[in-house]
């Protein structure tokens, strides 16, 4: 139960509307999907120095195909197990009734959509999208495609060329330019999605509450938001199971889980 004083600040601030949400792999984590530093993550068994580069896949199917197989079947059983939790549950709750103006997520696991959230800014891409590197065209990558290519990839982990040929099938040439699709996520050192940056950067312009849900808020630039939005005379308000790196700068920084308070908070505003 949130205190007086917190349910209190909440409803003020809240009523107003224009809120906008960054969410963090924390906000994921009661859907089953661990946390980047989370206990039993796919960052425990993998080294994200490696794995989370394309050049360090591409150096892991040179050496070791049958560990890219591993790979690529643990990091998606995890995504295509998972369903929205109650956190994302409201979060689009407060974007229908009009309190949220949109969600900027880092996550890449398409769980806002699926709760039902309409504006969503992706900063670090989607697990079940892929894009042109040339043209930048995007295709969404279906749950069933996802499933079918981890069959194939099993049944064909002995030999290098077979797999070479089942990656190609789901990473194919673009028809418009001729140049490959590849995942759409963003890789470790590597840029972020500039037009989602600005997206964001645009929608925190005018924003009265800026709601940070389930992020340690250390990696750039997501990090820069909410000193932005500050600036531009939005409170802060947190929501996470420890203190972060933005408590200090929060107006009101609630410990607890997403699943938990987000709930109680559109409970409270009578949605
Ligand atoms: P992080 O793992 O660095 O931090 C997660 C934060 O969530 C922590 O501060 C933790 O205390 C908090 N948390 C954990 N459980 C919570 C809960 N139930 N309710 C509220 N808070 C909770 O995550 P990050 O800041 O998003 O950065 C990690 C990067 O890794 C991101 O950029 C993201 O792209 C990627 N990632 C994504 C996913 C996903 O798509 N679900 C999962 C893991 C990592
Ligand atoms: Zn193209």
């Amino acid at each position: 139960m949130l205190d007086k004083k917190v349910s209190d600040f909440i409803k003020k601030s809240f009523r107003k509307g224009n809120i906008v949400c960054l969410t963090g792999a924390g906000v994921s984590g009661e859907s089953g999907i661990p946390t980047f530093r989370g206990k039993n993550g796919l960052w425990e068994s993998y080294d994200p120095e490696v794995y989370a580069t394309m050049e360090g896949l591409i150096s892991i199917f040179r050496a070791d195909p049958q560990k890219l197989v591993d790979f690529v079947s643990d990091f998606y059983t995890v995504l295509l197990n998972a369903r929205p939790n109650p956190a994302h549950i409201s979060l689009a709750a407060l974007e229908k009734t009009g309190f949220l103006n949109a969600t900027i997520t880092q996550n890449i696991d398409n769980l806002h959509q699926a709760a039902g959230t309409r504006s969503v800014i992706e900063l670090h891409g989607n697990s079940f999208r892929i894009r042109c590197v040339g043209c930048q065209r995007k295709i969404s990558l279906e749950k069933d495609r996802v499933k079918e290519m981890l069959k194939l990839l099993e049944k064909n982990r002995d030999s290098r060329i077979k797999l070479l040929k089942v990656l190609s099938r789901y990473c194919p040439r673009c028809s418009n330019c001729g140049s490959r699709y590849r995942i759409d996520i963003v890789f470790f050192g590597e840029t972020l999605p500039q037009d989602e940056l600005v997206r964001a950067y645009k929608i925190l312009d005018n924003c009265e509450v800026f709601l940070v849900v389930g992020s340690s808020l250390v990696i750039y630039p997501a990090a820069a938001l909410p000193l932005y939005a500050k600036e531009r005379g939005a409170q802060l308000v947190e929501i996470n199971t420890e203190p972060s790196a933005l408590t200090d700068m929060c107006n009101c920084s609630i410990i607890g889980k997403a699943g938990e308070i987000l709930p109680e908070i559109v409970s409270f505003l009578s949605i």
